[in-house]
């Protein structure tokens, strides 16, 4: 579904992503990890061009995102992103940021949105929400809408950045719940997460990065056998 090969980007004269490729099958969960400026946002953002790219090719649910053909609308309707910010709009209600996209991007009639809008709420555990506005939530609640708001157009792929790292432990539980029922109902998802634990448990594959490198990658057991002394001191198993 989601295939990077010899992918290279730059912001000017500093090189983020160096020959990254990696491939990501349907309905596998990979977890992205890596210090802070190894190029793990910058890698989600390429794959839903946000960034343009310098070099290599990335291909997502049959997109060329490197193509000067590419149609973004096409691809990200089938590319859900979540970032560690929620970005509701303050002056819609939960029903209404849901409703947005599918009313607008896809033109669904509105009655129809607003079933989606209800079921993905319920998907989250908030279907008695609907009504409120984003401030009246907590902040596990307003990234659980933000990822409902993304399920609602139904996409093939979820990319997560760091969904959870603005959130206090309780809160945090509580959204790494709803990623972990995605997971169990097939998601394709990466996940850039700094949740070690969470990663074990649910991600098929680990891609860890190490100054723009896929340094080391395989299945979610390599958190407990690193191969490199910098993986070995990522994960804090001494170095
Ligand atoms: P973190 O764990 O802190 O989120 P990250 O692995 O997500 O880090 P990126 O955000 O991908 O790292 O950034 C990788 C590098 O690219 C960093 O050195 C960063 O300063 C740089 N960078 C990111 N975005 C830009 C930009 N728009 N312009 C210039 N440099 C950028
Ligand atoms: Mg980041």
């Amino acid at each position: 579904v989601v295939k990077l090969s010899h992918v290279n980007k730059s912001f000017g004269p500093l090189q983020v992503l160096r020959d990254v490729s990696f491939e990501v099958n349907r309905g596998e969960v990979v977890a992205v990890i890596g210090q802070s400026g190894s190029g793990k946002s910058t890698a989600l953002r390429c794959m839903n061009a946000l960034e343009t790219i310098q070099g290599g090719e990335i291909e997502v649910c049959g997109h060329k995102v490197h193509s000067d053909k590419l149609d973004r609308r096409a691809l990200r309707r089938d590319v859900g992103i979540v970032f560690q910010s929620y970005n509701l709009f303050p002056h819609l209600t939960v029903e209404q940021n849901i409703m947005l996209a599918p009313t607008c991007v896809k033109k669904l009639p509105k009655g129809e949105a607003r079933d989606i809008a209800h079921r993905c709420l319920s998907d989250v555990g908030l279907a008695e929400k609907a009504g409120s506005y984003p401030e009246q939530l907590s902040g596990g609640q307003q990234q659980r809408v933000a990822i409902a708001r993304s399920l609602a157009m139904q996409p093939k792929v979820m990319l997560f950045d760091e969904v959870t790292s603005a959130l206090d432990p309780q809160l945090t539980g509580e959204v790494l719940k709803v990623i972990e029922d995605l997971a169990r109902n097939g998601m394709t998802m990466i996940l850039v997460t700094h949740e070690m634990a969470f990663a074990r448990k649910v991600a098929n594959t680990v891609i860890y990065m190490n100054q723009g490198v896929v340094w080391e990658t395989g299945p979610a057991a390599l958190l407990d056998d690193p191969q490199t002394p910098e993986l070995r001191g990522f994960v804090g198993t001494g170095l």
